[in-house]
């Protein structure tokens, strides 16, 4: 599903007002605040010229609906003027396989960051090699050292600021600028800032994608990605949706729209819940290193402070080293963060990570047990004492 429109008018709003009123359409919605929650397949024309000449705003269902143009318009107005259209995928791994085929041919080369989401390498190294196209990873913190890595046949670039477990910082407008003079396309997953608070396709990037299942939903309570072009690289996501005949359900649609209209509290929430609990934790003795770029200790903090506007409620610890029984008695005593993958939901989340075994380009030893910790939307005070509780099983074990 691929929409486009000209998001002038919106421009002119700061973006916490363009949450709020991007695609809205009051008059086509019989007054209501909300568009309806189209579901539909079969789109009637009203005349056979009609039908000859595809004449309508909507034809089939799976090429959108009033839902997903209310949708696709309002994340347009977040991206801002260099974003051509909004692609809609059924999972944020989803828009990341569906922007990769769009892009890439056999014979191409591609180059991706050794910090990528762990099911982006799966992608890569499975479907991407079996079609014939050859990944190389390389080191997030390499900037314009890249140009080492790229071949003549290299087609696009693949970056993740921060890394979702090891919170590693790319360059993205270094990487980008290399790329570019090379004739390869930069591909960013956004998921952790969202463009709330990175504006990929301002810095260089040409396709920013979004697990929206994350922070754009933010209810734990859909799966839904998001493809966001620029000029260059639109047309060949609309050719690759189209193709792939990819598409989300309509109810999915809404709530990711609904999620929208209060990205804005609810991020500022995470980030300032965040920074506290980073903060506690780095001065606990249990604690040996706090992976978050919002803290002036973490080796990528000049680049968030450059290039990012917030944070979000995901990051890491690492914990003096400790046997894994010591780990699981803290996780197991914890009761307000629960065990469980994914994040950008309300609700606070712990998960144990270890990034050793997959990395190729680079080498992952923190010195001690990581675990990664997303910042809900609880009381930071009954957080913390949370944690105090899960400490004190760690230290016991
Ligand atoms: C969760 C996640 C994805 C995949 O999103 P799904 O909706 O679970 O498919 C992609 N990238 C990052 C960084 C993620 O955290």
């Amino acid at each position: 599903m691929a929409s486009s429109n000209d998001p002038a008018a919106a421009v002119r709003q700061n973006v916490e007002t363009r949450l709020i009123t991007g695609g809205r359409d009051t008059k086509a919605q019989h007054g209501f605040v909300n568009p309806p929650v189209v579901h539909g397949s079969t789109v009637l024309y009203p005349t056979a010229e009609d039908l000859h000449a595809h004449r309508g705003e909507f034809q089939y269902g799976r090429h959108g609906t009033p839902t997903t143009k209310a949708l696709q318009q309002a994340l347009m107005a977040l991206e801002g003027p260099q974003c051509a259209g909004v692609g809609i995928a059924p999972s944020g791994l989803g828009a990341i396989s569906t922007t990769l085929l769009s892009v890439l041919k056999a014979g191409d080369h591609l180059l991706v960051c050794d910090s990528v989401y762990r099911p982006t390498r799966n992608f890569c190294n499975g479907m991407l090699a079996r079609y014939g196209v050859e990944t190389t990873y390389f080191d997030p913190l390499i900037g314009t050292g890249i140009e080492q890595l790229l071949k003549p046949n290299t087609r696009a670039v693949v970056v993740e600021a921060p890394g979702s477990q090891s919170f590693e910082m790319p360059d993205i407008p270094a990487i980008a600028a290399v790329a570019h003079a090379h004739g390869a396309l930069v591909i960013d997953d956004n998921t952790w800032a969202t463009p709330l608070y990175h504006r990929s396709l301002d810095q260089g990037v040409d396709i920013s994608m979004q697990a929206a299942t994350k922070y754009i939903g933010g209810h734990s309570d859909i799966m839904f990605g998001t493809i966001s072009a620029n000029a260059k690289a639109w047309p060949l996501i609309v050719e690759g949706i189209r193709l792939l005949g990819v598409c989300a359900g309509p109810d999915d649609v809404f709530l990711a729209l609904r999620g929208v209209r209060t990205l804005g509290v609810r991020l500022a929430q995470h980030h300032r819940s965040g920074v506290e609990m980073a903060r506690w934790l780095a001065a606990r003795p249990e604690v040996i290193q706090v992976l978050h770029p919002a803290l002036e200790s973490h080796p990528g903090h000049a680049i968030w402070k450059r290039d990012f506007t917030g944070a979000s409620g995901l990051f890491s610890i690492v914990l003096q080293p400790k046997p894994q029984a010591a780990v699981d008695a803290m996780l197991d005593a914890l009761t307000l963060f629960g065990m469980g993958y994914s994040w950008g939901g309300f609700e606070s989340l712990a998960i144990p990570f270890d990034c050793a075994s997959y990395r190729t380009a680079t080498s992952w030893a923190p010195g001690g047990p990581t675990l990664r910790l997303h910042i809900g939307l609880e009381n930071v005070e009954d957080l913390k004492t949370d944690l105090d509780r899960g400490f004190a099983a760690f230290n016991a074990a």
